[in-house]
């Protein structure tokens, strides 16, 4: 079966949510949208909510990589590194080819690396290489990393030191933005017949159902269910007891392209005098780079948005400077973000907490699945559902996920024919003519749906639509916060916000006329 994109839409508010469901999953990051994906396509009746919006919380706030794993092979945990490696393996080829492509790594050879450290990290390349093997990815998928020069190492990132006597080349998974991933799992979730909600807080929850509160009227219902999953991440402890998190803030900075001239691959710098953890200037598509990032224990309240501290940026300007000849400096950092990785509480530092997720149970039968990470969704998700099962003695079928392509997904070769611009192509995959489609049909012309925001911002009026009309934006903020990411920079935020307006006055028109 493949599911139909044209009446999958998000919903704000929680008009319309059924009294009863199979499933009710609290929370529409990356976690909770793959709950919701898995259990639909098993022929469940799913509900799924968010207090704010899809990608509110820390899957918009990720380095955008999908990864196989290495840092955890470094330190012996090879069931997570296979994990990692085997999921990144499903959405690069068969779940979300048109959102995950491969991206170089250069790790410069500069003094401070010694030839023992370089020798180490070439080491850790190639079992990282087997591992790709291992976990059945092919070669054309991710290619070989390989030991470079210093011409070479220079022609692919210029801004690197001048005495840098080569460099080593990897490849990893790159996403071209997660809060699409949570989009497009919220989205084929509901092609496959789940209610998506956002703007619905769970204000309590049990086993077998929910008080919820419509964030937009204030009005409050009740739902009945079958099983409840809490995939709130950093929220988790909140909603059931029992479970002790450890946040751990990780901070991104963004620079425009003319910062790091030339370079099209991710610059890796170690940080020093740990030897597994790297800064690293990593490419984005839309003419910046992000350059993260921390990792420190919080503790206290989790807010809403987490800030972004002076000594967060600071130490990720002194240690990607290590690898440039002329150094970024503050000015160069346009915007700059923070996100909490949902970790459980154990001893050690939060750089060395196990990333492997857990799914528990609370005594009253909510299933809550929290750690892990964005790469590794979909298996978390196969877990939380098939442990509701287990707990409510429902059935249905087996797990379907790792052959269920998302809504746009298509072959490399089947993306390269998509008749639509590249940046539609990229982001919406084979449903970019559906977006240009879904502008025209509200009386925009092509011109106007397809123009750039702005010469330094390539947003476009047609994909702010389709956020309103099938992705559930309900205001400026959920356009240019999470259908796009033009908010990462305060000033691109201000002069986008109009178009943000008129993308909402537009379907506003639309349905009263
Ligand atoms: C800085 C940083 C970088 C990272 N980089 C990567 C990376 O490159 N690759 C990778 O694989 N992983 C990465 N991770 C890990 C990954 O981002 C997280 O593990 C993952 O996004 C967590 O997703 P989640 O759905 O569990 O939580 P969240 O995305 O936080 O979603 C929880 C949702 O629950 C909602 N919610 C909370 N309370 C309620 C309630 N009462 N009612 C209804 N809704 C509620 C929130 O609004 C939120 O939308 C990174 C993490 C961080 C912090």
């Amino acid at each position: 079966m493949t599911p139909s994109g044209a009446n999958a839409t998000i919903t704000a508010g929680s008009a319309g949510i059924p009294e009863r469901a199979d499933l009710l999953v609290i929370g529409l990051g990356v976690t909770g949208a793959g709950v919701a994906l898995d259990a639909a396509s098993r022929g469940l009746d799913v509900v799924a909510v968010d207090a704010f919006d899809a990608a509110w919380g820390t899957s918009r706030w990720s380095s955008k990589l999908v990864h196989g794993g290495l840092r955890y092979l470094a330190k012996g945990q090879v069931a997570i590194a296979h994990e990692s490696a085997v999921e990144r393996g499903i959405l690069m080829e068969v779940t979300a080819p048109h959102l995950v492509h491969a991206l170089p790594m250069v790790l410069p050879l500069t003094a401070d690396i010694s030839r023992g450290q370089a020798w180490l990290a070439r080491r850790g390349v190639g079992a990282g290489d087997l591992l790709r093997l291992v976990a059945g990815t092919r070669r054309e998928t991710l290619p070989r990393p390989r030991r470079i020069g210093a011409t070479e190492t220079r022609t692919l990132a210029p801004v690197t030191r001048h005495d840098v006597r080569g460099g080593i080349l990897s490849w990893d998974g790159q996403l071209e933005d997660d809060a699409r991933l949570v989009l497009g799992l919220a989205r084929t979730a509901a092609s496959l017949g789940a209610r998506v909600h956002t703007r619905t807080r769970v204000v309590g929850a049990t086993g077998t159902g929910a008080l919820l509160r419509d964030e937009l009227t204030g009005e409050e219902r009740r739902i009945e269910a079958r099983g409840v999953v809490n995939a709130t991440g950093v929220w988790a402890d909140q909603l059931v007891e029992g479970i002790t998190l450890r946040p751990s803030r990780g901070t991104h900075l963004v620079v425009r392209k003319e910062a790091l001239p030339g370079v099209g691959c991710a610059i890796m710098a170690p940080v020093p005098g740990s030897p597994n953890r790297f800064v690293f200037a990593l490419p984005q598509p839309d003419a910046t780079f992000y350059v993260g990032l921390t990792d420190e224990p919080v503790s206290g309240t989790v807010p809403d948005v987490p800030e972004p501290p002076e000594e967060d940026i600071a130490f990720l300007l002194s240690v990607i400077g290590t690898a440039l000849e002329q150094p970024l400096t503050r000015a160069d950092v346009v915007g700059a973000y923070a996100g909490l990785r949902p970790l459980l509480h154990s001893n050690g530092s939060t750089a060395d907490l196990s990333r492997r997720h857990a799914v528990l149970v609370s005594p009253t039968g909510v299933v809550t699945v929290v750690g892990g990470k964005l790469t590794t969704y979909r298996r978390m998700a196969e877990d939380a559902v098939d442990k509701v099962l287990a707990v409510s003695g429902t059935t249905a079928g087996p797990c379907r996920t790792r052959h269920l392509p998302l809504l746009g997904a298509g072959t490399r070769d089947e993306l390269t024919r998509v008749d639509a611009p590249a940046r539609l192509v990229r982001r919406f995959g084979t449903e970019a003519p559906l977006v240009v489609a879904n502008a025209l049909a509200h009386g925009l012309s092509r011109r106007e749906a397809l123009a750039a925001v702005s010469p330094t911002i390539p947003a476009t009026l047609a994909e702010l639509l389709f956020g309103v009309t099938h992705e559930g934006a309900a205001d400026v903020a959920d356009l240019l916060d999470r259908r796009t990411r033009i908010g990462l920079i305060p000033t691109d935020r201000a002069v986008a916000a109009p178009l943000a307006r008129r993308a909402l006055e537009v379907v506003g028109a639309a349905t009263a006329g």
